[in-house]
């Protein structure tokens, strides 16, 4: 499970908040990654230290070093004691105007200098009204691992985010997900083989919330849940109660 907490909190509520997750979150027995802003790395990564909460950049640049300025390499985050990097968020791609090869680019950054990244995908609500779902899909996971070799697949997780329903409180409903989440395995078993497409983390994300997650979370292909709005308040603790129920 991880928590994209996006452009929020001041630095003295992403404190409390992480301190309150560790005593809240403390017998979960699965991954919980917590994704704050960059500027809150540094502090988090001092507090988390010991604990069973790991830690997520939500973007990087692909360059090691240089002048880039406003970027923040892979090797930087690494540097701090991060451990992922969300690669390829919509929010990324759609108001910032990442491209396939850009993401393809950070994927690499990022493996390169050891990190691990959560690779966003999904289609726009205009694509899947066409019918192009699996299409868009397909393309970006194809070209978001371009180039890439098993071993380096299998560092990654993969997030399928359809973007109508990032931040919309329309959420997917669990068998529109489950047929993007097998088609992504099934796409990643031809690409590679089958222990790939066994072993890789898919998440799904999109509105979140207590009341939608059971029936997500129960799906044969969804392993998981990258969560926005809910990760910044108590519901996180929730969410991480349902799944700790279901292991
Ligand atoms: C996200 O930002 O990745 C996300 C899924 O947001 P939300 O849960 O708010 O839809």
């Amino acid at each position: 499970m991880a928590g994209n907490w996006k452009m929020n909190k001041t630095s003295e509520q992403a404190k409390f908040f992480a301190n309150k997750l560790i005593h809240d979150l403390a017998g979960v027995n699965f991954k919980v990654i917590l994704c704050p802003p960059f500027v809150f790395l540094s502090d988090l990564a001092e507090i988390l230290k010991g604990t069973n909460l790991s830690l997520g950049a939500q973007n990087c640049y692909y360059e090691r070093s240089g002048a880039f300025t406003g970027e923040i390499s892979p090797i930087m985050l690494k540097d701090i004691g991060i451990e992922y990097v969300i690669i390829g968020h919509s929010e990324r791609r759609h108001i910032f105007g990442e491209t396939d090869e850009m993401v393809n680019k950070k994927i690499k950054a990022a493996l390169d200098d050891g990190m691990k990244p959560i690779v966003c995908v999904g289609e726009t609500k205009e694509e899947r009204e066409k019918g192009l779902t699996f299409c868009v899909v397909e393309s970006q996971i194809r070209q978001a691992f371009f180039g890439l070799s098993k071993d380096e697949v299998l560092k990654t997780v993969i997030a399928y985010e359809p973007v109508w329903a990032i931040g919309t409180g329309i959420v997917a409903k669990p068998y529109q997900a489950q047929q993007v989440h097998k088609f992504i395995r099934t796409l990643l078993g031809e690409l590679y083989d089958a222990e790939l497409c066994q072993k890789i983390s898919i998440l799904y994300g999109g509105s979140i919330k207590p009341d939608n997650f059971f029936g997500l979370m129960v799906q044969a292909d969804i392993d998981g849940g990258l969560v926005g709005g809910a990760s910044l308040d108590d519901q996180f603790v929730e969410l991480a109660k349902i799944v700790s129920r279901m292991l």
